[in-house]
C-alpha cells in the first residue's frame, strides 16, 4: 500500500508504513551500530528518511543526543549561515465554518468577536506593519467560502502588494488558508504569492477526524492532498507542519517526513520550510485538554531530527513560543521567525495588543526592533530578504542553488542589505549601531570578492536614499 508517488493520501501516509516505522525505531533505538551509521549519514548532509529519523527520534543515549545536536547546529550553518529570515502573519478574517477543536475560530464559538478586513482596514495593517519594517507576510484566514472566498483573499494580496507607505513595500506575501482546487492556487500563483502554507494538524487520520468533526475541513485525504493541487497548479514553494500536542509526536515526526519524502518523489521538489506550531491557549481553548502536549526538551529534539532529516527545508518558528524556547531551537536548525505578531483580526492598528479575537496567545510579545537587537546580541544577522521568490528563484530552481553551495553569494548580501534598510528606516540608535557594526564584520563573509563590492555600493545607496537591490 505504502507509495510515496502516489498522489493519493493514504498511500503516501500509510498508517501501517508508520506503525512498521514506530515498532521498527523502538526495537533498534538502543542499536548503536544502526545508530552510528545513521549519523554518518546525517553527517553527509544528504538528509535521512523517515525510518531513520524515527530511530534517532526513539534513542535516549546521551552521548548520540549530544552528537545529534552538535550536527544539526553545524548543518544549520553550513546551510543557512547565521541568517535569520524575519516575517509577521497577518490576520484577514477569523470567519470559519469549520469545526476544529483546538482552534478558537471554530464555528460553534460563539463568543469571540467575528471580523473581517475591510480593503481599508487591509491597508492600514499593511501600514501599521511597513512601519514597523516588516517586507514579508504571511496572510492568514479562517475557511468561509461566503465571507472569505477566493476573490476576497485574491483582492487582499492585491491590497497589500500595492500599499507603498514611506520606504515601506510588503515583498513577499505567503499564504496560510485551507486546502483548496487547483483552480484556486493557479490564481494564488497568479498573485505572486511566495510559499502556501498548509498546516497538516495531525497525520494521524483517524484523530484528524475527531479533531475536524464538522467542515470542509474533517476531509482528511482532502486537506493532505493539499500541496499535490497547489503543485499542479503552479506553485513550488509549499510549507508543511503539524500542530504538536495534537497526536503522538512520533506519529507526527514520521508522517511529517513521508509528505517531505512524497512532494520529492512525485513532483521533484521537497517542502520550501516546515512550521514547528505547539497548540496554545486560546479563546474557548484549554490547550490541557489535549493529551500529547511536548515538553521543550522534547520539542528540540524533534527541531534538531527535522533539520538532519531535511537539511533543504527551511525552518519556521512563530510567536507562540517564549524569547527562550526561540533561542534555543535558532542554533538547532530554525531558519525563520515572527516578530511583532499579532494574532488577531486588525490587530496590528491597535495601540494594545488586543485579545479578543486572537487566534491563540502570544508568548514571545516583543516589538520587532527588540527582536532583532536581540537576534544581532546572540550573532544572528536578522534578515528581511524576499529575492529569491522575486528572482524566480523557486522550488528546485532554489533547491538546486542551495545543493551546489551557490546561495550563500545571494543570501549573505541579500541580508545584510535589508538589515541595513531595516535599520536605517526603522531601528532605534542602539540597533542602528548594532547593525552598522554586524554588516562591516559580515561583509567579510561573503564568498566572491565581486559580489562583496557591488553589496558595499549598495550599503552606500541605502545611506544615500536608495532602496531596494537584491542579488
Ligand atoms: N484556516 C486555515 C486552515 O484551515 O488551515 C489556516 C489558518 S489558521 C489561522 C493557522 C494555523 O493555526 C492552523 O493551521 C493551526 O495549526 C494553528 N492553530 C489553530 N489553533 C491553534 C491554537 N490553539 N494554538 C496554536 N496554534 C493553533
Amino acid at each position: 500500500m505504502y507509495n510515496p508517488k502516489s498522489l493519493k493520501a493514504e498511500e503516501f501516509i500509510s498508517h501501517d508504513e508508520i506503525m512498521d516505522t514506530l515498532s521498527y525505531a523502538e526495537e533498534n533505538k538502543a542499536n548503536m551500530p544502526l545508530i552510528r551509521e545513521i549519523l554518518d549519514k546525517a553527517a553527509k548532509r544528504g538528509g535521512l528518511d523517515h525510518r531513520e529519523a524515527s530511530v534517532l527520534l526513539a534513542c535516549e543515549d546521551e552521548a548520540v543526543l549530544a552528537e545529534l545536536y552538535a550536527l544539526a547546529k553545524q548543518i544549520k550553518k553550513d546551510f543557512y549561515g547565521n541568517r535569520i529570515v524575519m516575517f509577521a502573519p497577518l490576520y484577514l478574517s477569523n470567519y470559519c465554518i469549520n469545526g476544529c477543536v483546538y482552534c478558537p475560530y471554530h464555528r460553534q464559538n460563539k463568543s469571540i468577536p467575528r471580523r473581517k478586513l475591510t480593503q481599508d482596514e487591509v491597508r492600514a495593517e499593511v501600514i501599521a506593519l511597513q512601519d514597523m519594517g516588516h517586507k514579508r507576510l504571511a496572510i492568514e484566514a479562517g475557511e468561509d467560502p461566503k465571507n472569505n472566498p477566493i476573490e476576497y483573499i485574491l483582492e487582499c494580496i492585491d491590497t497589500i502588494y500595492s500599499v507603498k507607505h514611506k520606504n515601506g513595500a510588503i515583498r513577499r506575501v505567503n499564504v496560510n488558508i485551507a486546502a483548496t482546487t487547483v483552480e484556486n492556487y493557479r490564481r494564488l500563483k497568479d498573485a505572486g504569492i511566495g510559499t502556501y502554507i498548509l498546516f497538516q494538524e495531525t497525520y494521524h487520520k483517524e484523530s484528524y477526524e475527531k479533531l475536524h468533526p464538522t467542515g470542509p475541513k474533517h476531509d482528511y485525504c482532502y486537506h493532505t492532498e493539499a500541496m499535490d493541487r497547489a503543485m499542479e497548479g503552479g506553485i513550488d514553494d509549499v510549507g508543511l507542519g503539524v500542530l504538536f500536542g495534537l497526536e503522538l509526536y512520533k506519529y507526527e515526526l514520521c508522517g511529517l517526513l513521508m509528505h517531505a519524502e512524497h512532494l520529492e518523489a512525485a513532483h521533484g521538489v521537497g517542502p520550501h520550510t516546515i512550521s514547528m506550531p505547539r497548540i496554545k491557549r486560546a479563546d474557548d481553548i484549554d490547550p490541557d485538554q489535549f493529551d500529547n502536549g511536548i515538553d521543550d526538551d522534547t520539542f528540540a529534539k524533534l527541531c534538531a531530527i527535522i533539520r538532519v532529516a531535511v537539511p533543504y527545508t527551511g525552518m519556521i518558528i512563530s510567536t507562540r513560543e517564549s524569547q527562550d524556547v526561540r533561542r534555543r531551537l535558532l542554533e538547532l536548525g530554525v531558519s525563520q521567525i515572527s516578530g511583532a505578531s499579532r494574532t488577531s483580526v486588525g490587530g496590528y492598528t491597535e495601540d494594545e495588543r488586543p485579545t479578543d479575537t486572537e487566534q491563540f496567545d502570544v508568548s514571545d510579545q516583543r516589538t520587532l526592533d527588540e527582536v532583532v537587537h536581540w537576534l544581532m546580541e546572540d550573532g544572528f544577522i536578522p534578515s528581511f530578504c524576499t529575492a529569491c521568490y522575486r528572482e524566480g528563484r523557486t522550488g528546485d530552481r532554489f533547491m538546486t542553488l542551495l545543493k551546489a553551495g551557490k546561495i550563500h553569494d545571494c543570501c549573505h548580501p541579500n541580508a545584510l542589505i535589508t538589515l541595513k534598510e531595516f535599520a536605517t528606516d526603522y531601528g532605534s540608535e542602539d540597533t542602528r549601531r548594532l547593525a552598522d557594526e554586524m554588516i562591516e564584520r559580515e561583509l567579510q563573509n561573503i564568498p566572491t570578492e565581486k559580489i562583496r563590492e557591488i553589496c558595499k555600493r549598495h550599503l552606500n545607496d541605502i545611506e544615500d536614499g536608495k532602496r531596494d537591490f537584491r542579488f
